[in-house]
């Protein structure tokens, strides 16, 4: 009988780690190479992580590592939007209907929970502070070094399976070769972490089961909970030009800004200007790429085979689908890995360009849309008509957050719906018309 391959996975972020431990569990063994430092030593910042929603696709990953329930109660259910208008007024969309929340996540959190899962599984080696530098995708070579020294040169043997992220070392081994399809989009926005702690009494500062955001048309910001009760805010500007970051230079300027355009959340937010200035500024990519695979001994996962743009919350979702989908294919062949990679790119490449473009798209309705109040009404028809259709009609975010409906499918299901209400809504406008002409006759 043919050996059974072993995996080298370099990247132990989010997918990286849950794809270690999914493969231990298979029986496979596993070597991650991760150049950070081990999320299970290090003391968590309480409060002071960028956070995460994780909605049903997530959740479904990790209930397979029986991680569902310890890492619900790491979490805040997020019930429904809470958005700040500019005279600071709030007003409610809930998220889905029966009580339906996703869920904010410390990111360093679920990180250490996922290490910990590889490493308790059988098989798994996790290697932190070593970066890999070069691969050989056609032999399955990892070439590596201690990440804070650059020395102690070492080569790992194995199929590579990149989950080293957006900006993935083993991606950018794959591009240098023909047929090998790439592109990347920057949005021409930036992210930046800023903080609202809980008030002095211990008490959080905002409503805690909601999804803060501040729209303003072309930027925003947005705000999740903590378990401690404090938020992470998150502010997305353009990067130049009006209302961006490079306008935002002097403490007056930021101040100023805050003053004009978040006045509610400035008092909430005492570090707002230290924060500013001590908090990189972070890029937005999207990047599409195929094949995923080489011959069955390279393979991409997670954001290194399609980093997406944050706003329908679903990257981190995504890449725990890609574990969940590269494990069922395995099992189907496992003497014949290639076949299994081709199967599954072929499954999730198509899935992975639809969010990617929902992504972009939802970045429109959360700075602008969500404010306006044609938005409201068209959201709670969706819901009315999904109440009394529930199997006709389902809202594309409760398809996308709620279901693990494929997301090509979702959104293909998602037109049909549109074009039907369309023809229904003009239905009813020119029967009112008729109505009105032969009333006044
Ligand atoms: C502002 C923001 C908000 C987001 N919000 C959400 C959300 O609410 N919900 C959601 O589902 N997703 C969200 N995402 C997306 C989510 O963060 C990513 O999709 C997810 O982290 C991808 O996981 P990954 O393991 O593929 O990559 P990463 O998390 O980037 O992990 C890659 C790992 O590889 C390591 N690595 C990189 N290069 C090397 C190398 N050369 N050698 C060794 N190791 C290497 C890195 O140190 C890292 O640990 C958000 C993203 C951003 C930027």
């Amino acid at each position: 009988m043919a050996e059974k391959p072993r995996f080298v996975i370099v990247g132990a972020g989010l997918v990286g780690s849950m794809l270690a431990a999914m493969l231990g569990r298979e029986g496979f063994e596993v070597e991650v190479l991760e150049r950070r430092g081990d999320p299970r030593a290090g003391k968590m910042e309480s409060g002071r992580s960028i956070n995460l929603a994780i909605s049903a696709r997530g959740l479904n990953a990790l209930s397979r590592l029986s991680l569902d329930d310890e890492i619900l109660s790491l979490g805040v259910k997020l019930y429904r939007r809470a958005i700040h208008s500019p005279t600071g007024e709030i007003s409610h969309q809930a998220y889905g209907v029966g009580g339906q929340a996703i869920n904010s996540f410390s990111r360093g959190e679920l990180n250490r929970a996922l290490a910990q899962a590889a490493g308790d599984a059988p098989g798994v080696t996790l290697r932190f502070g070593r970066r890999c530098l070069e691969i050989d995708p056609v032999a399955g070579k990892v070439t590596h070094v201690d990440a804070a020294t650059g020395d102690d040169l070492r080569t790992s043997t194995g199929v590579v399976v990149g989950a080293d992220g957006a900006f993935s070392v083993v991606r950018g081994v794959l591009q240098k070769r023909e047929h090998q399809d790439y592109a990347q989009h920057f949005l021409a926005h930036g992210y930046k972490e800023l903080f609202i702690p809980t008030r002095a009494d211990g008490t959080p500062a905002l409503e805690l089961n909601a999804m803060h955001i501040w729209p303003r048309g072309r930027f925003m910001m947005m705000a999740m909970a903590n378990t401690d009760g404090s938020f992470t805010v998150t502010l997305y500007l353009p990067m130049t030009g009006e209302n961006g970051f490079d306008r935002l230079t002097t403490r007056d300027e930021v101040r100023g800004f805050f003053d004009r355009h978040f006045p509610d959340a400035v008092p909430l937010m005492p570090t707002l200007l230290d924060d500013f200035f001590a908090n990189p500024t972070g890029a937005m990519v999207t990047v599409r790429t195929f094949p995923w695979q080489l011959g069955g001994r390279t393979l991409l996962i997670g954001d290194a085979a399609h980093a997406i743009v944050p706003f329908y919350g679903q990257g981190a979702n995504a890449g725990f689908e890609d574990c969940l989908e590269l494990i069922e294919q395995i099992r189907k062949s496992p003497n014949d890995l290639e076949a299994a990679f081709r199967r599954y790119q072929d499954i999730r490449k198509p899935n992975s360009e639809a969010i990617a473009d929902l992504a972009l798209a939802n970045f429109n309705e959360m700075r602008d849309h969500v404010a306006s109040p044609w938005f409201l009404v068209k959201k709670r028809l969706e819901k009315a008509i999904h109440r009394v259709l529930p199997g006709w009609f389902v809202p594309l975010y409760s398809m996308i957050s709620f279901s693990l409906i494929p997301y090509a499918e979702a959104r293909a299901r998602a037109e049909r719906q549109a074009r039907v209400l369309k023809r229904v809504g003009l239905g009813i406008a020119l029967a009112a018309v008729a109505l009105i002409v032969w009333a006044v006759r």
